[in-house]
């Protein structure tokens, strides 16, 4: 028995997440281009993949856990169930509009264009706030839409905010504060749970060894 891990095979998360496994003392051969590989002395079996796809992969069992960021999870809605948070690829979901703009507060944004990449997130942000704005999805690229005329606002994942700032944007609400979290499956057998709990015994001992 093995415990299938699927983490990103490139992009922000995939080195951070290669980094833990490491600092959990689990050894991971990481071949070039390899799409999959085992560790050599932890019952583990790693699978690279887009982070969209992760939350899906971990539902449909293919997977049993997963590495990726909270902004995916909520965005893509799957049945699985996050666990513990990583401490890493830490950013925030914004909503920024032109810096020439006078924005005063979230009644700016009714009867406005937003244009993002995660528009259910957004959606339920405008519920709650109870304004009414056109969600726009688009599926990168984001912070040019508004200089382009095809969007007012943007919602997009910040970190610095230096790309908003080099697009003329400035932020103005924050929808979401994300990091990357373990998630896993809801049907777990018994012989993997207690795999995930020797894992995740270990990431706790790691997070509380750089507090
Ligand atoms: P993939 O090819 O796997 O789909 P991607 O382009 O969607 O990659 P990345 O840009 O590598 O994704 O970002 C992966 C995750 O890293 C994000 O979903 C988010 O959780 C996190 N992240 C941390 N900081 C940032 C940031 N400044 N911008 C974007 N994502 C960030
Ligand atoms: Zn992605």
């Amino acid at each position: 028995m093995v415990l299938r891990i699927a983490i990103q095979k490139s992009g922000r998360l995939n080195e951070d997440s290669m980094k833990l496994l490491k600092e959990c003392g689990i050894d991971i051969a990481n071949g070039v281009n390899k799409l999959r590989t085992e560790a050599s002395n932890f019952p583990i079996e790693v699978y690279f993949l887009r982070d969209d796809d992760i939350p899906q992969y971990v539902e449909d069992e293919v997977a049993d856990i997963g590495f990726v960021g909270e902004n995916v999870v909520y965005e893509k809605n799957k049945k699985v169930e996050v666990v513990e948070q990583l401490g890493f690829g830490k950013c925030r979901l914004s909503i920024a509009v032109s810096r020439n703009e006078v924005y005063n507060d979230v009644s700016y944004l009714h009867g406005k264009r937003i244009a993002t990449t995660y528009p259910v997130i957004v959606r339920k942000f405008m519920e709650e706030q109870g304004v009414d704005a056109e969600i726009h999805e688009i599926s990168g690229s984001v912070e040019i839409a508004p200089g382009i005329g095809l969007a007012h606002a943007i919602c997009d994942l910040v970190s610095s905010g230096s790309t908003l700032f080099m697009n003329g944007l400035k932020e103005v609400e924050t929808v979401l504060k994300s990091q990357a979290v373990l998630i896993k499956s809801s049907h777990l057998n018994e012989e993997k749970q207690r795999l995930l709990d020797k894992l995740l015994f270990r990431i706790k001992a790691v997070k509380r060894s750089k507090n």
